[in-house]
């Protein structure tokens, strides 16, 4: 199998997923792409990271526990220290009104759940080039 991204720049991203299969299949994913990967499974460890680490792309899930996914967003999108990181919303409601709230927020993307392999390595690839 051809791993999309893996001829894109190495990027260091950081994961904030709470389902620990979800996170293990994105570690998966994004390791085997050749990426740095950070991980956190809230919202306030995600951001202490993403101020600390600095990563070039950030996947969110949106469901967390304590602060949600698109708080978070937005908390780091209204920072001058991590706005310009890219952030992609890990959501498994992609409707319209979701659509909204999660561009409303901040984020840059989105990739709906259940995750598909080459959506997610597309998506993770333009973003992280980006
Ligand atoms: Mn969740």
């Amino acid at each position: 199998m051809r791993w999309p991204g893996r001829e894109n720049d190495v990027a260091r991203i950081l994961v904030i997923e709470d389902n620990a299969a979800n996170m293990k299949l994105a570690l998966f994913l994004l390791d085997k792409a050749g990426h740095e990967v950070l991980q956190a499974t809230d919202a306030e460890e995600g951001i202490r990271l993403a101020r600390e680490r600095r990563p070039q792309l950030i996947l969110m899930d949106v469901q967390l526990p304590g602060m949600d996914g698109l708080a978070a967003a937005r908390l780091l999108k209204r920072d001058p220290a991590t706005r310009d990181i890219k952030v992609v919303a890990l959501t498994a409601f992609a409707m319209t009104g979701d659509r909204e709230r999660i561009v409303a927020a901040g984020c840059d993307g989105y990739i709906a759940k259940p995750i598909r392999y080459q959506e997610f390595l597309k998506v993770v690839g333009e973003m992280a080039a980006g």
